[in-house]
């Protein structure tokens, strides 16, 4: 037996033992002066039930010292109220082997429960259940080994005896058990303890009393008339508004009074012809109410804690809910979810504004309307959107996609999609669409293969001239007609076509690192850079530079602007023309000096004056060696240090000026 395997916990120590054996005899002792003479069995209400909780509370197993003194105790009570040695001692054991049963049965079928293994209290119904099933299964068990023994034993009638022996101790084990493992479980359990007067007060409890009290007195008062019945309504009051332990206290009390009013001759049930047949009836009128409020509160505190679960589960996932929002919210990703009937079941307030949508106007049709190219502007197809894939499975990542709005600038969004589990309810299939705003990347990255596409073609330009110039240096020398003249004339094509790829490459690292480059401001004297530079081209002559106000900027960045300014003056001339070139300055509205550099050359057209400063855009490309990337890192540099750049033609004879702005230096 599995009771006997573990080792059961005993929850009191020897000393309840010897309180139990001492509550058992005062009891069967008693009752002994009544006249409750049921053949045979002079143990009296409520020792099968003691006998039962004692095993139980003591751990005790089916061998043990408590099982022995238990048996001793009922045999020695037995031979007190007047039995026979052997049926005492067949009595005693039938008592041994019912409350082993019902404590070895309660053990395995009511594991969870105080006193039976567990720490949980009395307080589902389908514990109730089993706990009932096991008493009364134990009680009959109880009743046919006394039955067979006493017949075998004595050869006499037993009559009712053997219904009374199952009833009185099945009555008594429903009334004692229930109630000293409640009371147990409460005295012993963990805080915080459920309320024991669950949502009533004590003003309903001292009127339940009262009217338990009054039924009571009206019910056992009238002998003759068979008022046992408006009793079960105090019971469905106790069970219905109290806590389960109060309910088995109410049971407790009303069935150890039924019991000792009908032993002492009172009450309707006393009024039964048989004395026998009265006990009898007393017995399962008190299992009946012990049952029918232990059904009701338990079912109760079940309804209770499933409730509080309800309201933990919903709190816990309002509070779930709540971060999600919180997360989501602050998210710069667009977020929507979508069902296959195109209903938009959650989003955030970045997918909005990446839409330019209203909150409120988040619908599948309109995402739709303003998201249906792909971001070349090429329309796409309603199958092909990356929501529709995820609702037919598919994971698309990375899509891009153009968001047309109207009255925003087209952007381009980079969107992925994932399908989610079908809506359990509805059946439906819901996608994750999440997606985010790469319009500068997208443009960053057309203009990169824009920028690669020259850099290879301009790169490949002179290499071929260089390749066709020494391939008609071989073919001279093959020939055997190659003159001094002719080789010095190839070698300095070569050379220049060399020079020019020199340039460029120079050019598309400065132009890579005028952006890159960290700014150093510090005081910076134009002039003196003016100076450098037109030193460093040996054109000091054709050079002059008026005063500038200080400026506050990169040195080394402004002296890159100075030199393509003045370098770009000093290459655009017509020919047979003398460049000459002022610089000038003057402090300028809001902090920022403006400087101009002033030529003679040839001038651009007008409608070029803005191009000039795209990267590889050359407005005199025909005559004039350059990458056409100069204008562009000026305009870059200039840019950084918050300025401006324009060209504007001379007023003063042909040529032009280029004025831009730097910030003053007002140290
Ligand atoms: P590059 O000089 O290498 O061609 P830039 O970006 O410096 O490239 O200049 C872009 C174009 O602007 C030049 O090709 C030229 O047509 C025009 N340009 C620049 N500076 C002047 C100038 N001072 N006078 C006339 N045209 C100019």
């Amino acid at each position: 037996m599995p009771g006997d395997r573990e080792k059961p916990r005993a929850i009191v120590g020897p000393g309840g033992a010897f309180a139990f054996a001492g509550l058992l005899a005062t009891i069967a002792l008693g009752t002994r002066a009544s006249d409750y003479h049921a053949p045979g069995f002079g143990t009296a209400l409520p020792a099968g039930g003691l006998a039962v909780l004692w095993l139980l509370v003591r751990g005790a197993r089916v061998l043990s010292w408590d099982s022995g003194l238990l048996l001793v105790l009922v045999f020695g009570l037995n031979l007190a109220l007047g039995s026979e040695p052997e049926v005492a001692a067949a009595l005693a054991v039938a008592v041994l082997v019912q409350s082993l049963l019902a404590v070895v049965l309660l053990r395995r079928w009511c594991p969870g429960l105080w006193g039976c293994g567990g720490d949980r209290p009395l307080d589902r119904p389908r514990v109730l259940a089993r706990l009932g099933a096991t008493l009364l299964l134990s009680s009959a068990v109880g009743a046919v080994l006394a039955t067979i023994a006493w017949t075998a034993l004595t050869h006499e009638d037993l009559d009712l005896g053997g219904l009374l022996w199952f009833g009185r101790n099945a009555c008594s084990a429903f009334i004692v058990v229930t109630f000293g493992l409640l009371v147990g479980e409460r005295l012993t359990g963990e805080p915080p303890r459920p309320r024991l007067l669950s949502n009533a007060s004590w003003a309903e409890l001292f009127a339940t009393a009262v009217f338990t009290a009054g039924m009571y007195a009206l019910a056992f008062s009238f002998d003759e008339l068979p008022l046992a019945f408006p009793l079960l309504a105090a019971t469905v009051w106790v069970g219905l508004r109290f806590s389960t332990l109060l309910s088995a206290a109410h049971s407790f009390v009303a069935g150890v009074a039924t019991i000792f009013l009908t032993m002492a001759g009172i009450g309707p049930f006393a009024a039964v012809d048989r004395a026998d047949l009265g006990y009898l009836l007393a017995e399962f009128y008190v299992a009946t109410i012990c049952i029918t409020g232990l059904g009701l509160s338990t079912g109760r505190d079940e309804r209770e804690a499933l409730a509080a679960e309800l309201r933990r589960t919903k709190e816990e996932a309002d509070y779930q809910a709540s971060v999600r929002q919180a997360v989501i919210g602050s998210m710069n990703e667009g977020l929507f979810v979508v069902d296959d009937a195109g209903e938009v079941l959650l989003h955030n307030a970045a997918a909005a504004e990446i839409f330019g949508v209203s909150e409120a106007e988040m619908t599948r049709e309109l995402l739709a309307a303003r998201s249906d190219r792909w971001a070349d502007g090429t329309p796409m197809r309603d199958e092909d959107r990356p929501s529709s894939r995820a609702l037919a499975g598919e994971t698309p990542r990375e899509v891009e996609i153009l968001v047309r709005t109207g009255d925003q600038p087209d952007r381009v969004v980079a969107v992925s999609a994932i399908p989610l589990p079908r809506d359990g309810l509805r059946g439906r299939a819901r996608a994750l669409v999440l997606f985010r705003d790469t319009t500068l990347d997208h443009a960053r990255r057309e203009e990169l293969a824009a920028f690669a596409g020259v850099v290879a073609h301009d790169l490949r330009n002179p290499l071929a001239a260089i390749d066709g110039w020494t391939e008609m240096i071989a073919d001279e020398l093959d020939a055997g007609s190659l003159d001094d003249e002719l080789a010095r004339e190839f070698v300095s094509r070569v050379r220049s076509s060399a020079r020019r790829m020199r340039e460029l490459i120079r050019d598309l690292l400065a132009h890579a690192t005028s952006s890159a480059r960290d700014l150093e401001v510090s005081r910076v004297e134009v002039g003196a850079l003016v100076a450098e530079v037109a030193a460093a081209r040996h054109a000091e002559d054709k050079i002059f530079c008026g005063p500038v106000p200080p400026v506050l900027a990169d040195p080394v960045l402004v002296r890159q602007v100075l030199d393509n300014l003045v370098g770009n003056a000093l290459k655009y001339v017509a020919p047979g023309v003398e460049p000459r070139i002022a610089v000038c300055g003057a402090a300028g509205a809001l902090g920022f000096v403006t400087v101009r550099v002033i030529d003679n050359g040839i001038g651009i057209p007008a409608d070029e004056r803005e191009l000039i400063f795209d990267e590889f855009h050359r407005a005199h490309y025909r005559d004039y060696e350059g990458s056409g990337l100069g204008l562009s890192i000026v305009r870059r540099i200039v840019t950084r240090h918050d300025g401006t750049i324009v060209a504007l033609p001379n007023p003063d004879g042909p040529g032009s000026v280029f004025e831009f702005t730097l910030p003053a230096y007002d140290g």
